[in-house]
């Protein structure tokens, strides 16, 4: 009689996703999904850490063959751990993705990537030149400026609860084209052709709407990095009036596509990906 052949062997690869807290991450889902239909020897976990563990856990992890992400609160952290870093890294001040290479721990940041594909999925005729009003100066809103700043924006115009923090942050990521203001009235009379919405806010449908629609600027499109199963509250507002507008899952998949090609080169599942997320085509 021949024994089923264990699902995790001594070969199996590890992978995580570290956090604190990380039960709700749709990334196990998500590259569970990936390996399953790409058929590797690999396993892909949630895993809550602190501060002080992220940094000895994601280089264990990269060294032993497998690698990860990293997310809330620690993608600052995971920036100062890893040995090398990508120009994303480099200009954001965070670490996403982690693995190894001859010896040497690596650090990139997709998000950057999966916003710019999920912009460019709610905008096929592009953002080049265009203006737009980023709410939120966290982790997210410096991958979204960095994505807005290779997508050639013209204007962004930053709105965030607490303005000296993000003074700070949107200078080193702006290149000169971004700039805090401070509040809605100041964006009086602007058409504005996109809405980046990064802060926290929209995860519980109770949430205040981050910026009032029909408030002093025209506005032309939505993007929420926030996501949930029925979309956002602002998205769901957007729609209403009638504007092209997205939650953030599809950033999700593609900044999750962007690590599964760090680890295991192409082809990357994307298909499989979408329907974890239960996301049909962009
Ligand atoms: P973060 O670094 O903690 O930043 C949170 C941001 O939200 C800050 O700008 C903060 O303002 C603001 N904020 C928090 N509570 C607020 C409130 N009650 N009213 C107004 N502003 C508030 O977090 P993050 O990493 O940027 O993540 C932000 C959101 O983006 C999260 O929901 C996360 O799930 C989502 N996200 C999505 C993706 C994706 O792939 N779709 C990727 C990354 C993140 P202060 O500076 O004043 O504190």
């Amino acid at each position: 009689m021949t024994l089923p052949r264990p699902a995790v062997t001594a070969a199996t690869r590890v992978f995580a996703v570290l956090g604190r807290p990380v039960g709700h991450s749709r990334s196990p889902d998500l590259h569970g999904a990936a390996l399953a239909a790409r058929g590797l020897d690999a396993v892909y976990v949630a895993l809550a850490c602190g501060d002080d563990e992220v940094g000895g856990l994601l280089r264990g992890l990269a060294l032993a063959g497998g690698g990860g992400n990293v997310t809330v609160p620690h993608k600052a952290r995971a920036a100062a751990a890893v040995d090398r870093t990508t120009p994303a890294v480099d200009r954001t001040g965070a670490c996403n993705t982690f693995w190894a290479r001859d010896g040497e721990v690596w650090g990139d940041n997709t998000d950057v990537a999966g916003f710019r594909g999920a912009a460019q999925a709610l905008l096929p005729g592009g953002i080049t030149g265009g203006r737009v009003v980023l709410l939120g100066a966290g982790g997210a809103a410096r991958a979204a400026l960095a994505g807005l700043v290779d997508e050639g924006v013209g204007e962004v115009f930053v709105l965030n609860r607490s303005r000296e923090r993000a003074r700070a942050r949107v200078d080193a990521v702006g290149a000169g084209r971004a700039r805090v203001v401070d509040g809605p009235e100041a964006l009086g009379g602007l058409e504005l052709d996109l809405v980046v919405q990064a802060t926290s806010l929209g995860l519980s449908d109770h949430d205040p709407l981050p910026l009032d629609l029909d408030g002093p600027a025209r506005v032309g499109a939505v993007l929420d990095l926030v996501y949930g199963p029925r979309g956002t509250p602002l998205v769901r507002a957007a729609r209403a009036r009638g504007l092209p507008a997205a939650d953030g899952r599809e950033m999700l998949v593609l900044q999750g596509a962007a690590a599964f090609h760090r680890w295991f080169g192409d082809p990357v599942p994307l298909d499989a990906m979408r329907s974890a997320l239960s996301l049909g085509g962009p």
